[in-house]
């Protein structure tokens, strides 16, 4: 029997492991904190498949490559959208409350960009029940879980991955699994944006830092996605179904600027042009009501309230465009497969090709389900013929987890993390040229050299959180010179970013 090992415990890792599972596998799933945390949860508006009287296959691939300028690739899309109707069906049949129509057919929203009212919802509490209700199905299989796991490595040897380094969270110490064939599916990167992102503080790049140093091939890095209605003040998310409900953009003067419906990328460049000239930009939902406010986006009203102190029931909501997205990742095949024999990667942490230059709202969530499937399946086909043993590795790790112990920061990595965020919205944004690109690699060139002067004041093994903040850093500052790079080699303007310079 094939062991598979799985590394997140978002929507991709569930759908990978319930696959794998169900295809015969002996399969770990470990995870740097809870599986029903993972910012799947966070999802609102919606998961996309043409099950609409009036919809087709054909529409969503069309929509899908339209928003994608190009970038996307043919068969993969056709991949997705071909099985995004029975993807729905699935989770349907596991226990997925989708909200429904009056004759009791699951409902379905129109999200930007798309061409029919095609997400199917739960309210907008779309990902949080998938998420649990995938959990839910994982457990009763029996699938084995290991939380508070913080991936350092994986192992990779002879060109193939035979397992992964881990920080046991709960005690200090390195750990090692190994397996058949490894599965990332750890999410992207959007905290990179630090207070400019709509993300979960999870969302730091790990998995794709430590495919990168194993030697594994990344792809369209660059490509970040920024979400047109982010509150203003806290970047949290206000989805597309409030759009898509008839929601307004309006600048200072009360106008509307722009065909709210258009795909992200035309939206937010057209609120960050607004912006320029000095405007504040408001979303207006107030004339829907407070009832269908109450019943579609209950999510939505609170977290305004909570975190904007605005109730959208009686005035408009400040917002700005986030970092919401990252298209770029590993690179990998239609079976899901990296550049490295034996490892997988899935989900955000991926790029396999369907959102190319812009990611349709709505399609993430159907990546993860049905790529999710597609990685569990072709992973249970590898067996490790010769066992390796990761005892060198483990020495090196628990060597330079020691140095950690041992050194006395001089600077606040807390303060320099946030200082990036700023320099990367500001000059890796949704408009960018070399100059600032330039200048933004000269900071990460002189972190990186004076890497020495960071490091952690908590010396405490276990559940050092000043710890795993620390190694996030690190990944993130690796992702981050990726992203810049990109950036700055890409003359295009293209989808989610506009280069002013060329
Ligand atoms: C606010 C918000 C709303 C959204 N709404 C929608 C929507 O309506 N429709 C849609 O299609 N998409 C939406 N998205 C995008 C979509 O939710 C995500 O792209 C998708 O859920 C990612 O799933 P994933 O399984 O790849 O990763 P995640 O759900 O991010 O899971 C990553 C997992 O990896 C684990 N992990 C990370 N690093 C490590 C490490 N070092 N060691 C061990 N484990 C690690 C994490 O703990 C987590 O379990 C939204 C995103 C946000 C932020």
């Amino acid at each position: 029997m094939a062991k598979v090992l799985i590394i997140g415990a978002g929507g991709a890792a569930l759908s990978a492991a319930i696959a794998a599972k169900q295809s015969g596998a002996d399969v770990t799933v470990v995870t740097k904190e809870y599986p029903t945390r993972s910012q799947t949860c966070m999802a609102q508006g919606g998961i996309n498949a043409a099950i609409g009287a009036d919809d087709s296959i054909e529409a969503h691939i069309e929509d899908t490559l339209k928003s994608a300028k190009g970038l996307a690739d043919m068969k993969a899309v056709e991949l997705m959208c071909s099985k995004a109707p029975e993807a729905i069906g699935w989770l349907d049949s596991i226990g997925v409350p989708f909200s429904r129509t009056e004759d009791g057919h699951i409902a379905q929203r129109r999200l930007g960009g798309a061409s029919h009212s095609r997400a199917c919802y739960a309210q907008d509490y779309t990902g949080l029940k998938i998420l649990h209700t995938l959990y839910d199905y994982a457990n009763k299989l029996d699938i084995e879980f290991v939380n508070e796991r913080f991936l350092l490595d994986l192992l990779v040897e002879n060109g193939r991955a035979y397992g992964a380094l881990f920080l046991n969270i709960k005690t200090g110490e390195v750990e090692a699994i190994t397996a058949d064939s490894v599965i990332l599916a750890t999410g992207g990167y959007s905290k990179l944006y630090h207070s400019h992102s709509t993300n979960s503080k999870a969302a730091t790049g790990d998995g794709i830092a430590a495919a990168a140093r194993a030697g594994a091939k990344l792809s369209n890095m660059e490509f970040v996605q920024f979400h047109p209605t982010a509150l203003k003040s806290s970047a949290i998310l206000i989805s597309e179904s409030a759009r898509g409900a008839g929601g307004k953009l309006l600048n200072s003067k009360g106008e509307r600027f722009v065909e709210e419906l258009k795909p992200r990328d035309e939206v937010s460049l057209a609120i960050y042009k607004e912006m320029q000239k000095g405007e504040d930009i408001t979303l207006d939902i107030t004339h829907l009501g407070e009832a269908f406010i109450e019943e579609k986006l209950p999510q939505e009203r609170k977290l305004a309230i909570l975190y904007e102190g605005v109730d959208p029931v009686n005035d408009p909501l400040p917002i700005k465009p986030a970092a919401h997205y990252t298209m770029g990742g590993i690179a990998v095949d239609l079976a899901m497969q990296s550049s490295i024999e034996g490892l997988y990667a899935v989900g955000e942490c991926s790029e396999s090709r369907v959102h190319g230059a812009n990611r349709l709202g709505g399609n993430s969530l159907l990546e993860i389900v049905v790529f999710g499937k597609i990685a569990g399946e072709n992973a249970v086909k590898q067996l490790n013929k010769e066992p390796l043993d990761p005892a060198k590795a483990i020495k090196t790790a628990e060597t330079k987890l020691q140095r950690l112990f041992d050194a006395k920061p001089q600077e606040n990595f807390y303060d320099t993390r946030a200082k990036l965020g700023d320099l990367f919205y500001t000059k890796c944004g949704i408009e960018r040229n070399a100059k600032e690109l330039k200048e933004l690699l000269a900071f990460i060139t002189d972190i990186k050299t004076n890497k020495e002067y960071f490091g952690i004041i908590d010396k405490n093994r276990a559940y050092n959180t000043n710890l795993i903040n620390y190694l996030e850093f690190e990944n993130l500052l690796q992702v981050a010179e990726s992203v810049a790079k990109g950036a700055l080699e890409n003359e295009t303007s293209t989808g989610a970013h506009r280069r002013s310079d060329v």
